[in-house]
């Protein structure tokens, strides 16, 4: 497989876009120039955006024939300003917020509380950790095989 690869250009397709559209300062305006006048591919690919250019700028501009922010804006001057979409606050409405914003104080005290405490929150987290233990809490054997003797029969 024979794989074709093209030189490396130095004005890449935004330097030569930018180059048409007259963007480019004086000194890189000048080494694109020249190296369009030396390379036949990136001469191509120029004729080929300018072109594309010329195709845009032909094209017929659209427009509605009318203003149409002044139509909304009249439109929304008229518009009638419903009561529910600003209801009055008064001041028991903002109870709920309150007990609610209380409770969850008290509750971050509370925990926190019982994470500082020491053992108390030590205790039930080995509690949980036995349940992962062969034997279970006092040595009971609950019926796994594992916890009685095996007497060979042979
Ligand atoms: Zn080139």
């Amino acid at each position: 497989m024979t794989e074709h690869t093209a030189p490396k250009h130095t004005p890449d397709l935004p330097t030569l876009s930018a180059y048409l559209d007259g963007e480019l300062d004086h000194h890189a305006e000048q080494r694109v120039a020249a190296h369009l006048a030396a390379c036949p591919l990136c001469a191509a690919r120029f004729a080929e955006l300018q072109a594309l250019s010329a195709g845009f700028k032909a094209l017929p501009m659209a427009s509605l024939g009318f203003d149409l922010a002044g139509v909304i804006e009249g439109r929304l001057a008229a518009a009638p300003r419903s009561a529910a979409a600003r209801p009055e606050r008064r001041w028991f409405s903002q109870w709920p917020l309150a007990i609610g914003a209380a409770a969850s104080i008290a509750a971050g005290v509370f925990m926190g509380s019982a994470l500082v405490a020491g053992r108390a929150a030590e205790v039930p987290r080995m509690a949980a950790l036995r349940v992962f233990d062969i034997m279970p809490p006092g040595s009971l054997c609950i019926g796994l095989e594992s916890c009685y003797r095996k007497e060979s029969t042979q």
